[in-house]
Parts: C-alpha cells; structure tokens; sequence
C-alpha cells in the first residue's frame, strides 16, 4: 500500500543568474541536470528561480530562498566581466565586503600563465570573495565557486549556499568534486520510473487510477500526455534503493490493475518498440500503407534499433491527392467511395498485403481537418488486415492539429498489439 509520503528529506532551491536564460536567448539547463543529481541523493529541489543580471533582484531571490530551503545552488554571475555579480549579491545578504584571496589570485594568474596569456586586470575580481565565505577551486576554468553559511531563524539553523560557474562543464565538475563530498548526502533515497499508457485521455486515465495519483504519497504518481502518449511518473522516496525499488514494483502492479491492456511499456519504450518485439516472438512481418500521415508510421517503425527487420517497409501516399498509383490502382479507382472510410482503410491495406506478402498490413487513412463550425472532431480509420483477420476501427482526431497525425499513426500501432494480445488470450 502507498505510504504517505516522508516530509523530513532535504529541500533545495537552483537559482539560475543570467539575463541570456531570463530573455530566452538561452535555456538553463543548469538547473535539470543539478535537479536530478539531487533527487538522486535524496535531495528535493523545490524551486527553480532564473534571475536577470540584476544586483537587486539577485539579492532579492536569495533572501527568499534562503527563508524556504536548506540548500540553495546558485548557477551562473562568478564571470569576470561587469554583469556577473554573484559574489557582489552574496556579499550583500551576508553584510561583509569582498576580500582578496593571494592564493587564489596566483591560481588565476598561473592559469592564464599555461595559456600563454598574462592575466587581464578585470579576472581580479574572481579571487575575491565575501569575508568569511570558503573558495571552491575550479580546476578547469577561471572562476572559483563559493561556499557560505547563511543564518535562517536561529544561528543553529543554518541555510547552505554554494555559487558554482555558469559554464555547464565547469560547474557539473565542480558539483561532482567539491561539493558532494562536503555534504553527508544519500540518508534518504529518490528513484523514478515511468509507465506509458495509449488509448485513454489523461483525466480517464486519472479516474481510472483513484487514489493512485494522490498528491503527498510515497510513491507520488504523476501523469503527463504527449501526443496521446500518457506517462505515470512514479517517485519513491525510501532509506535504501531496495526499498525505493520495492515501492515502485508495488505501485507498477498497482497500475497494470487499474489500466490493464491500456498500458504497453515502461521507460523510453514506445508503441513501435513493443509491436516490433511482439512481432519478431511471433517470426512475423508487417508492413504499411498510410495517406493521412506523411510516413509517420513508417518513421517510428524504421528508427527502431532492435527488431526493425520485421518492418519490411510502407508505401506513403499523399493526402488531399487522388493518386493512387503507388497502390497500382488506376487514378479514378476511388470512384464514389468515401476515401476516409473503414471499406478503403481495408482496401489499403489489402492491397498492400497482396504487394509486399507482409504477414500483417496497417494502414491510415487520411485525416480530415477539422471543418470550422462542426461539433464534432473529424475521424480518420486505421485498419489491420493479414494473420489475424481484418479488422478497421475509426480513430477521432482530438486537439492540436499538429499532433493528429502522430496520433493516428500510433492508433495504427496500437491495433495491431492490441490485436495480438487479444489472439494470446485465446
Ligand atoms: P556566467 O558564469 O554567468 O559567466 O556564465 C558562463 C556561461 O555559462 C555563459 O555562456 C552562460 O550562457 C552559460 N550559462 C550560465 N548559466 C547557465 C545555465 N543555467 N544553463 C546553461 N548555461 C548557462
Ligand atoms: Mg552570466
């Protein structure tokens, strides 16, 4: 049974200095890699604050994080130009002034010496450091890190700031080899898995998993969609990997329960990964003809690494054309029929069947767009002809247009493996 979840693990904050991340010319990636270097030793990141080069308003978001975390990592602003103004920010909160390190101005000094450059007057300013802070040397860049103790309440309770270098190698470095080691991390485990669901919307699939997705637990349980994908991140929190990997097969049990065929798989796997497995087990080969998808389908199946032999290939015919000379049919073969219809979702693939030999045939109809005052969103049919009969179903094309075509392609893929877990069934 999910436990409730134990408040107790460290909390942390990542402030990202840098007006290049807070105008959107970059993204801060800083803070990603140190959030899941954290969780991994059981620390929470609560906040993620990106900041402007801004003395004010660096000062500012520090004091805040400083009231509502133990442990704050500042990225970014330890540069030696005028915008770069951590340490300035630091020295303020902490009431002191910058002070000169000899030593580490020699370490600046003897780097730039191995460059065959002798140092700009302006790199000064990275061997000073507020009174009483402690110097994180940074062995493959010019600027130090900083390490202090700010009081929160009481003296006794104490918030950790470490400011590292912006530049993502230097301050991955530096995390790793000089902050780690000071902290006695790892009390309290995180480990995360993920479940991907297909064939449900993310507020039925929610229903569907009850309490499962209540806010507070351990594991908590989060759901996040793309493009019709849905994945149940699970985070377990416990005093041992053991444990935390205990936790997760229970809840992962738990889900397969609630959510049943609608599950496919697990981690990065997607909906072609598993087809193209069941196939390979089975010794059978598939093939595809679509019109309303651009080759999607295709796409998934040929960037598969593993048992992309059993994709023996598509045939790709555009959509809004009549050119049905791919499928060797003459140009007005169509005729009255509907071509968004079960009846030419069959023929399709029939056709293709007879072309290829494949063991199985999926095809994709084309997909509609939606038509401006009409209620209901348009269908697209995706069909199964070969080893396991003939069967067309429609698939209703929901949301952003840009993701309707993804969408069909994996309705595609997941009627051929729900169609082969129903003949495992049997
Ligand atoms: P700084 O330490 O602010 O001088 O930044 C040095 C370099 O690191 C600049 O090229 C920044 O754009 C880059 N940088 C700073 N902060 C981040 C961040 N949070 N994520 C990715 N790159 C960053
Ligand atoms: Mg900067």
């Amino acid at each position: 049974m999910i436990k409730s979840r134990q408040r107790d693990a460290m909390q942390a904050e990542i402030i990202a200095v840098g007006t290049e991340l807070t105008s959107g010319a970059k993204l801060d990636t800083n803070s990603q890699w140190l959030s899941t270097e954290l969780a991994a030793r059981g620390i929470h990141v609560e906040y993620h604050t990106a900041v402007a080069d801004t003395l004010e308003s660096i000062v500012s978001v520090i004091r805040h994080a400083i009231r509502r975390v133990q442990f704050v990592i500042i990225t970014g602003g330890l540069g030696p130009t005028l915008d770069d103004i951590t340490r300035q920010a630091l020295a303020e909160i902490l009431h002191v002034s910058l002070i000169e390190d000899p030593e580490y101005l020699e370490i600046i000094r003897k780097m730039f010496e191995r460059r065959g450059r002798e140092m700009p007057e302006r790199n000064r300013i990275q061997a000073k450091f507020p009174a009483g802070t402690e110097p994180l040397p940074n062995p493959i860049g010019t600027a130090p890190g900083i390490l202090c103790e700010i009081p929160r309440l009481s003296a006794s309770n104490q918030c950790v700031v470490a400011a590292l270098p912006g530049v993502p190698a230097e301050m991955k470095k530096m995390f790793l080899e000089q902050l780690l080691p000071r902290f006695p991390f790892g009390k309290t485990f995180i480990r995360r898995a993920r479940v991907n669901c297909f064939g449900v919307g993310e507020s039925d699939a929610e229903e569907k998993l009850g309490d499962l997705t209540a806010r507070g637990c351990n594991p908590e349980i989060g759901i996040t969609v793309h493009e019709a994908t849905i994945t149940l991140r699970i985070n377990a929190t416990g005093t041992s990997h053991e444990e935390c990997e205990s936790l997760i097969g229970k809840a992962k049990q738990e889900i397969r329960d609630c959510l049943g065929t609608l599950v496919f798989g697990e981690e990065d796997e997607e909906l072609e990964h598993v087809v193209l497995r069941y196939l390979a087990f089975r010794n059978e080969t598939l093939a595809t003809v679509e019109r309303g998808t651009g080759g999607l389908l295709s796409h998934r199946l040929t960037e598969v690494d593993e048992h992309r032999e059993w994709y023996l290939g598509g045939v790709v015919i555009p959509g809004g054309t009549t050119s049905w000379n791919l499928l060797q049919y003459d140009p007005d073969w169509l005729g009255e029929r509907d071509p968004v219809s079960k009846e030419i979702a069959l023929e399709m693939a029939r056709r293709c069947r007879e072309m290829t030999g494949a063991d199985h045939v999926l095809s994709v109809t084309e997909c509609p767009q939606e038509l401006a005052g009409s209620e209901q969103s348009p269908i697209a049919y995706v069909a199964l002809v070969g080893k396991l009969g003939e069967v067309a179903v429609p698939h209703r094309l929901l949301g952003d247009q840009s993701f309707q075509k993804s969408r069909a392609a994996k309705a595609a893929l997941n009627l051929l493996r729900l169609e082969i877990l129903k003949k495992q069934e049997n």
